[in-house]
């Protein structure tokens, strides 16, 4: 149960998008004291692009920024209810590790060199022949992989679940949240954003809401932020799909993630539902000329396409049942990474938009760093990487990888 209802005027920030980002905004501006928080949803908590994710957690990112962002979120998730202070708080985490395979060739050294950046960092990384691996994921082949990674802290988790707790604690310490209301525009004076103008759904809340900070955590819907102030959003819709197989033998919950470099698609894989394996690519989707997330269609070539790959890399899967499938819409930036903080010649305003397919992994870090950006505390993890203006002046956040949903 997420609380009773509850009424808010005057807030002192307001967030708008209760995704998995807003959430963690909403909640940690709580525990950091920001007064009156009041979060507009246009739909429902957490159903939004977080309702679609594979929710798949690691540290191994190139971008040595991510690997900060995610490290302090995985030791979020490791102790989520503990964090939240409420015993039934749940993100669905399956700590089961997370293994990434190459063959020959360019993606070996940004591996290595990954993993290595990784181990400096203290996270316990190794590497594995092809037998060990095989005997963490005995359903999958490893004889033409050149270097196999395994992050054995990591794993993966429900990122509408995470959605819901965090709100539900939120609402503890008094954070207001108003779904069925969509923010459409910003009240700007004199530079400032000065509060939210509403659509009064019958909610409780319309017109003009006056506050003193404004979050914006929008993803996909992000672009309103043009109409809205004119500020370039350099973000594109990308629908991905996401398959789940019954194969041959049971892809268990003790079985790793499973990240397959070799693959054209750039594969992941994880367990789904402690038998059936949840599959899908990791390079570019279908480029959507409008936000939206209603279920785009999985065709039979498509099934047949992705179905090739996992034949090729788990023997005997061929013959794998096609369980179910879903569509799900990053918001992908020029370079793969989010833009978080505050944007040029507009105070009163921080924005979180562009996760680009990776952002369930590192939410319990960027809604802590989000919410100290709002109150002007300084953040855990600098923000400046994370610039807005940073394609305007050519400083892309890529990483050995270059731009692609590993980063
Ligand atoms: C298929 C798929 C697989 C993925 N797999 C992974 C993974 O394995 N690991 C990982 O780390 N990440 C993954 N991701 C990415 C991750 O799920 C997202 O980055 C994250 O969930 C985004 O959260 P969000 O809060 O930014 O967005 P959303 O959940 O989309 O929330 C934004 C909310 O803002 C609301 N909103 C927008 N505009 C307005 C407005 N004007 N007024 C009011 N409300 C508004 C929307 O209704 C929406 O609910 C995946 C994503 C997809 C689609």
């Amino acid at each position: 149960m997420l609380g009773p209802m509850q009424t808010l005027t005057n807030p002192d920030v307001v967030v708008i998008g209760a995704g998995v980002i807003g959430c963690s905004v909403a909640w940690h501006l709580a525990t950091l004291g920001a007064g009156r928080v009041l979060v507009l949803e246009r739909g429902q908590i957490g159903n939004g692009t977080s309702a679609m994710s594979s929710g798949i957690l690691r540290t191994h990112y190139s971008v040595p920024q991510n690997v900060d962002l995610a490290l302090r979120s995985w030791r979020f998730f490791e102790r989520f209810a503990e964090h939240l202070d409420d015993p039934e708080a749940s993100a669905g985490l399956v700590r089961c590790g997370y293994l990434i395979a190459v063959p020959e060739g360019d993606k070996v050294a940004p591996l290595r060199e990954s993993l290595a950046a990784q181990a400096a960092r203290g996270i316990a990384v190794e590497l594995l022949d092809a037998r060990a691996a095989r005997e963490k994921l005995p359903i999958a082949r490893f004889d033409d992989a050149a270097l196999i990674g395994h992050e054995p802290d990591a794993g993966f988790a429900d990122a509408t679940l995470t959605a819901t707790s965090f709100a539900r604690a939120a609402r503890r310490r008094g954070v207001v949240y108003r779904e069925g209301v969509a923010a459409t525009g910003l009240a700007i004076e004199g530079g400032r954003v000065r509060g939210v103008l509403t659509h009064d759904s019958g909610a409780g809340v319309g017109g003009r809401i006056d506050a003193g900070m404004v979050v914006s955590a929008q993803n996909i819907w992000a672009h309103e932020l043009t109409k809205w102030t004119g500020l370039p959003v350099p973000l594109v819709a990308e629908r991905h799909r996401v398959l789940a197989l019954a194969g041959p033998a049971p892809y268990t919950r003790a079985m790793p993630v499973f990240k397959d470099l070799g693959s054209p698609g750039m594969l992941y894989g994880r367990s789904y539902g402690g038998t059936q394996m949840l599959v899908s690519e990791g390079t570019a989707g279908e480029v959507l000329a409008t936000p939206d997330t209603t279920q785009g269609e999985v065709s039979m070539d498509l099934v047949a396409h992705i179905g090739e790959q996992v034949a090729a890399r788990f023997p005997g899967w061929e013959e794998a049942a096609l369980a179910s499938s879903w569509t799900g819409v990053y918001d992908v930036t020029p370079d793969w990474n989010p833009v978080l903080g505050p944007v040029p010649g507009l105070d009163g305003l921080i924005v979180a938009f562009g996760f680009s397919g990776h952002g369930f992994k590192l939410s319990p870090a960027v809604g802590r760093v989000l919410a100290q950006a709002a109150l002007g505390l300084p953040t855990d993890v600098p923000l400046a990487p994370y610039a807005l203006e940073r394609f305007a002046k050519g400083r892309m956040l890529s990483g050995r990888y270059g731009a692609g949903a590993v980063s």
